[in-house]
């Protein structure tokens, strides 16, 4: 089989390294960039060196921005006495979605499975607790995912909490087990966050 010019090629090997890109995919997109206006493949190649360059971590919650602190955490209309902790800036955005939630949030950037090695020190925990030493937050929402990641680590952070005398909830299991937070609906989500227990 003849070989793709060497340019191509290397396109249709960089797109095909992204998730859920075969290598069919892969070589669609390459032709259908080939086929556009100088101008929007510079822009597409711009919005990616751009989002890559600015985006980063807020450094109080975690969350993905291009402001540090983020948005969210500088926003005085927001409650600042309760933070829904979440493992992804994803599961953040699905839950300013739903539009019912204006508190804060902590990103943790996983979960702990002690299966895959990953234990409380490996994950966005140290700052959570220095962020709650110096806070006047009453309330904590654990919004981990429901499968057995999510619930160890929401256990263990109940734990490491509650002796300090803030309410720790957990939302409720609107949520199919195993599921994601990232990919619930709005419905199931809100229901899942009135729901919540405390712990
Ligand atoms: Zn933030």
């Amino acid at each position: 089989m003849r070989q793709y010019p060497r340019p191509l090629g290397k396109l249709i090997n960089e797109l095909s390294k992204l998730p859920g890109i075969g290598g069919k995919t892969a070589q669609r997109l390459a032709f259908h960039i080939l086929s556009l206006h100088d101008a929007e493949a510079q822009n597409l190649a711009h919005s990616i060196l751009e989002a890559k360059q600015t985006m980063k971590y807020c450094s109080v919650c975690g969350n993905l921005t291009d402001q540090d602190p983020c948005g969210i955490c500088t926003d005085t209309n927001r409650r600042q006495d309760v933070i829904c902790v979440v493992e992804s800036p994803k599961d953040v955005m699905a839950m300013e979605r739903i539009k019912e939630f204006d508190g804060l949030y902590h990103v943790l950037h996983g979960a702990i499975s002690p299966m895959d090695g990953i234990g409380p020190e490996d994950i966005n925990l140290k700052q959570l607790i220095v962020r709650l030493q110096n806070s006047q937050v009453k309330e904590l929402i654990l919004a981990t995912n429901p499968n057995i990641e999510g619930e160890a680590t929401a256990m263990y952070i109940a734990r490491l909490i509650k002796p300090s005398g803030i309410k720790v909830s957990r939302i409720a299991n609107g949520i199919p087990v195993g599921g994601d937070l990232e990919y619930a609906d709005e419905v199931t989500l809100l229901k899942a966050m009135e729901g919540r227990r405390e712990l």
